[in-house]
């Protein structure tokens, strides 16, 4: 687990739930963590065996309604969330 845990990607796992994940190490939590604090360190494919997609607005606009502060993904980690869907998991776009 990286010590630079700052910023985590949004996903949606391909059975509905969400899936938050540290671009820097990949770990993936199913609730935001807070910044150093970390209840658990699961896998991508632990917490998504079938694969994570993209969130639609419908489920970025039920994150956010929940309290979740979200912000677009910056230029920085585009590749990172290009590499890892093309990469290890199945892909759905919204
Ligand atoms: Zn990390």
């Amino acid at each position: 687990m990286c010590s630079s845990m700052g910023a985590q990607i949004l996903f949606v796992a391909i059975d509905g739930h969400p899936v938050y994940v540290c671009p820097m190490c990949e770990v993936a939590w199913p609730t935001p963590q807070r910044q150093f604090i970390v209840d658990s360190a699961d896998t991508i494919d632990d917490l998504a065996p079938n694969g994570v997609r993209l969130p639609s607005d419908a489920e970025i606009d039920a994150v956010r309604a929940s309290g979740v502060q979200l912000a677009e993904v910056a230029v920085d980690w585009a590749e990172f969330v290009v590499d890892l869907l093309s990469d290890g998991c199945e892909v759905q776009t919204p």
